[in-house]
């Protein structure tokens, strides 16, 4: 099944312990739909201006992603800056250029509108909210938000949750979005507000799917190459979502082994700068990550009455 994205089609500029990159490939759409493009097809909805490299649009094409929603705008393309410390779990936003993001009219070419699977990537608010005016009835509504727009947008942010089913946001964003310290609290102050599910994204330490009253959690990958984490949550969703679109049904065991699929491409994003990684990334790799998750958190049951050895 086809996934639709909106999101930040960026030109970011990162530094990280292991290098400085200017004005490489990024942004939220950009980052979800590499991930989720090797489960299905994608449908991007987002702007750029005269400055953007046509080689990044092509390469984004290759891959299956459907820009026929993408238009080329007068004026600069959106520009995020941003630094990772030794503590690479935060990113430190030095610099956010909206440009042609500030007057952006979302358009769903017409065949896009029936779309099931619907990404909100991290975007204004308002701009979330006007994708869904057009989409109809989509079988699941995720969205990604930022503290940028919690602290920015946070009435608009609101309305837009109202109609999500499924929240992906970082701990530290869960706590500033209701206001909570503790995250579980947090989370069901946010499932308040609208989404039935939320998958708290805690970098390094991997995720926690939140579903009614049960929990799920999901390790991240213990790697020791890690050059920049920018594009590991919008990674995390291109392949949760790209991987559930495949199924025919979201039950318990679709869901979760979403939530590891998720894992499996944020932490492939992370091996390099921009989408590099990605590029090169093969089928049996994925597959051998996913089986790697399962080996880290897989153990056996411990028989009652056996804590003491028997002398
Ligand atoms: P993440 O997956 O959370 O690391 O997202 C990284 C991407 O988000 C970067 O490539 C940025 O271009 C993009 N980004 C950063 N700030 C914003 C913002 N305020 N609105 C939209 N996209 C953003």
């Amino acid at each position: 099944m086809p996934v639709l994205v909106v999101g930040s089609v960026a030109l970011d500029s990162v530094e990280t312990p292991f290098g400085k990159r200017e004005e490489i490939l990024g942004g939220s759409a950009t980052y979800f739909s590499m991930a989720a493009s090797f489960f299905t097809p994608v449908r991007v909805v987002a702007v750029v201006g005269e400055d953007f490299p046509d080689s990044h649009l092509s390469m984004l094409s290759s891959r299956g992603v459907d820009l026929s929603g993408l238009v080329r705008q007068p004026g600069r393309t959106f520009r995020w800056k941003g630094r990772y410390t030794h503590q690479l779990n935060d990113a430190q936003t030095l610099d956010t250029q909206l440009n042609v993001f500030e007057h952006f009219e979302p358009k769903l070419p017409e065949p896009w509108r029936s779309t099931p699977y619907v990404f909100l990537g991290n975007i204004d608010p308002n701009l979330q909210s006007k994708v869904l005016d057009q989409a109809q009835r989509p079988t699941l509504v995720a969205a990604d938000t930022m503290n940028f727009w919690i602290r920015g947008k946070l009435e608009d942010l609101k309305q837009t949750l109202r109609r999500v089913d499924l929240l992906f946001v970082n701990d530290a964003e869960a706590r500033e979005l209701a206001a909570e310290p503790n995250v579980v609290r947090a989370v069901r102050k946010i499932m308040a507000m609208g989404p039935k599910v939320v998958a708290v994204k805690r970098g390094e330490y991997g995720a926690l799917l939140f579903q009614g009253d049960t929990v799920f959690s999901a390790p991240a990958y213990p790697l020791a190459d890690v050059y920049d984490p920018t594009g590991a949550g919008d990674s995390f969703a291109g392949g949760f979502m790209g991987y559930l679109s495949t199924c025919s049904e979201p039950t318990k065991v679709n869901v979760r082994r979403a939530t590891i699929m998720g894992s499996v491409m944020a932490s492939f994003a992370v091996e390099g700068f921009s989408l590099d990684r990605f590029k090169s990334l093969t089928e049996p790799e994925i597959f051998e990550r996913f089986r790697a998750f399962r080996a880290l958190t897989h153990f056996e049951d411990l028989a009652a009455g056996t804590l003491r050895a028997v002398s």
